[in-house]
């Protein structure tokens, strides 16, 4: 069997690489995997809060507030700690959604705004334990709702 090797990069992408490096504005976004919110959630976030690194992992920041495995949390904030030391991001953008699986998905609450209503609080508490273990970073929290077939943040209007 062949092993393909691939040419080396050309100059100028090693430059834009480079140049990528010195970005000021950089964050971390945590999220989870699923495939009816991110094709629509990254670009937005990418709108809303610029280049990040990005964290994905079932259930996003129920990893952190309530682990189904204690490596789950681990591996999560391991990875928070390597994008810091390689990219030195300002800050981390915490991303539930509606709907998810991890959390038993809607159907575990009477209704929407009681679903938001606890989302809020699960966000809130992992602000606090990045807060401790990251104070460096500013915490935002976001989550992500459907409306009329498009994802939307939950913080803004219909
Ligand atoms: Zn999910």
């Amino acid at each position: 069997m062949r092993v393909q090797i691939s040419p080396p990069a050309p100059k100028k992408f090693i430059n834009f690489l480079k140049y990528m490096l010195h970005q000021k504005n950089l964050s971390i976004v945590v999220s989870c995997i699923d495939y009816r919110f991110w094709p629509q959630a990254l670009p937005l976030l990418k709108e809303k809060y610029g280049y990040f690194d990005l964290i994905t992992i079932a259930g996003a920041i129920k990893n952190l507030t309530s682990p189904a495995k204690k490596e789950s949390k681990k591996t999560l904030l391991e990875n928070i700690g390597i994008s810091i030391k390689l990219h030195h991001p300002h800050s981390i953008i915490l991303v539930n959604h509606i709907d998810c699986g991890a959390y038993g998905g809607s159907k575990n609450f009477k209704s929407e705004k009681e679903e938001i209503e606890f989302h809020k609080k699960e966000l809130e508490k992992a602000e606090k334990i990045i807060q401790k273990k990251f104070p460096q970073l500013t915490v935002k929290k976001e989550f992500l709702t459907v409306n009329k077939e498009k994802i939307k943040f939950s913080s803004e209007k219909n």
